[in-house]
């Protein structure tokens, strides 16, 4: 597969809700010890609302259906990730108006223009425990995949990875991102109302941006 069509994102949003319903006990235990024990909740939520709209969202321009998604999310999520994940995906969906599919460099740009509206309306730079701290990762690793030498299994035509495998690579480094949040002290959100003590604890949002990517890798690896 080396586009994604309105109808590979709608399987994803599905994949994902499944995902999200699954481990929602798990985000809310991470956000129980620095935040208010409602991560998981609130985004099983957000996506079983997604989910219960789908048939009623157009997939033929995939910028709408990334924005719809967005109006979904933001008022039904709730707490601080609501307004973000309704960015993310309304950003990303306005940089794709009127695509019916995404290419790697395609995606690649809306993951970068999500990423950028999380970064403006939450004020979060890298390191500061969010999920600013998987997303960029992935980014980078989206755009690694376009140009890096890959083993001859995972190459598109154009001579980048292939979509599957750049997204298992985004995927992989959102994880990283993800675990990589436990040391660090909160500067953003409701954790960092706990300074210190908020390190040693896996930030729930940025882990949440990992099993997103993880299901968008799994639709596209289908
Ligand atoms: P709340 O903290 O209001 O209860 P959630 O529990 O749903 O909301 O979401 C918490 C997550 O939101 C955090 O783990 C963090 O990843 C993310 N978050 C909070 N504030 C910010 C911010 N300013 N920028 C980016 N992400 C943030
Ligand atoms: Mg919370």
């Amino acid at each position: 597969m080396q586009t994604l069509s309105g109808d590979h994102i709608a399987a994803w949003l599905e994949r994902a809700a499944d995902e999200l319903e699954r481990e929602k006990m798990f985000l809310t235990e991470l956000d129980a010890p620095i935040g208010d024990s409602d991560h998981g909740v609130n985004m099983a939520r957000g996506f079983t609302a997604v989910r219960g709209r789908l048939d009623t969202l157009d997939r033929g321009d995939i910028g709408a259906l990334l924005r719809d998604v967005g109006m979904i999310l933001l008022s039904t999520v709730g707490g601080a990730s609501g307004p973000l994940y309704g960015t993310l995906f309304r950003d990303a969906g306005q940089k794709a108006a009127g695509a019916a599919a995404l290419d790697l460099a395609a995606l690649t740009a809306c993951l970068e223009a999500g990423l950028e509206g999380v970064r403006r309306r939450g004020k979060a730079a890298p390191g500061e425990k969010t999920m600013v701290d998987a997303l960029v990762p992935a980014v980078d690793a989206l755009r690694a995949a376009q140009s890096a030498p890959l083993p001859a299994g995972a190459r598109s035509a154009g001579g980048g990875a292939s979509l599957a495998d750049a997204l298992a690579r985004a995927a992989e480094a959102a994880r990283s991102g993800a675990e990589a949040t436990v040391p660090l002290i909160a500067r953003k959100g409701r954790a960092s109302y706990l300074g210190e003590r908020s390190a040693g604890h896996q930030d729930p949002g940025a882990t949440s941006c990992w099993f997103l990517l993880r299901s968008l890798a799994a639709t596209a690896g289908a």
